[in-house]
């Protein structure tokens, strides 16, 4: 089996980031990922189990958000982060991004802390608790550059959760698959009534795998009106 290590250079040497990153930065995911697979056997985190699939799957399909987008010296969330996708993926290649990384679970933002402790990062913290009401709260509303969805809620649930967050002049960026052109159509609505334009659709081939996936750029042109987000029961019920 080829080395974690190997996979990441190679996968970031095809999207062609391997310039923009230290060294160390692979070393970091690597320790990561052995971090996850090791608590993956008595926690939930991940359904992919073996070093190969964690380093394609999950670390270059979010490393792929470096070739958008220039994460240095600015603030994001990663809202529903799990096991730390792609918030801490972001952080270990580009370390001076500051991350918030927000999950309803607490008992896996433990562990990120955790992991954050062990590898040295600065400036990452977690946010237990859900979207909807992080996003109403002043510190939190509207002060970041980026947010971040990767398998978390359709687009429409989303640009509610996630937009709120976004300063007018940021990103949300959502990582979705290629399917969901219909999704994208539906969230229109969503998308212009909470201040947002889609700005950029991005398809990208995951190194070392046939798996292509969409990233989608959501510009924030306009604060998000008061109301928003609304309580889960009415988000799930009525999508906007
Ligand atoms: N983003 C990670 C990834 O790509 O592997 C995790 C995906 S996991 C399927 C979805 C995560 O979103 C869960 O950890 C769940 O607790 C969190 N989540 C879902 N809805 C949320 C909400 N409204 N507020 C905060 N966290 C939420």
């Amino acid at each position: 089996m080829e080395h974690i290590t190997d996979i990441l250079r190679q996968g970031l040497e095809e999207y062609g980031l391997t310039d923009k990153i230290d060294p160390w930065a692979i070393q970091n995911l690597d320790c990561y990922c052995q971090m996850l697979l090791e608590k993956n056997q008595v926690m939930n985190l991940t359904a992919i189990r073996e070093a190969e699939g964690v380093a394609r799957l999950h670390m270059l399909d979010c490393a792929a958000l470096l070739r958008y987008c220039d994460f240095r010296e600015k603030t994001l969330v990663d809202v529903g982060t799990g096991a730390g996708f792609p918030g801490m993926v972001l952080k270990m290649l580009a370390p001076s991004l500051h991350v918030t990384l927000l999950d309803s679970l607490n008992k896996r933002l433990d562990w990120l802390l955790e992991c954050c402790e062990f590898l040295s990062l600065q400036n990452i913290r977690t946010l237990h608790g859900r979207a909807e009401e992080y996003g109403l709260k002043r510190g939190e509303r509207e002060n970041f550059d980026f947010a971040t969805a990767r398998a978390v809620a359709d687009l429409r649930v989303l640009c509610e959760l996630c937009l709120p967050f976004v300063k007018v002049g940021g990103k949300f960026l959502a990582m979705k698959s290629v399917g969901c052109s219909q999704e994208l159509a539906d969230a229109e609505h969503a998308t212009k009534l909470l201040g947002g334009r889609v700005a950029q659709v991005e398809d990208y081939r995951v190194p070392g795998t046939q798996v292509t996936h969409r990233l989608i750029v959501i510009e924030k042109q306009t604060p998000t009106p008061g109301g928003y987000p609304r309580r889960w029961a009415k988000i799930q019920k009525e999508p906007l």
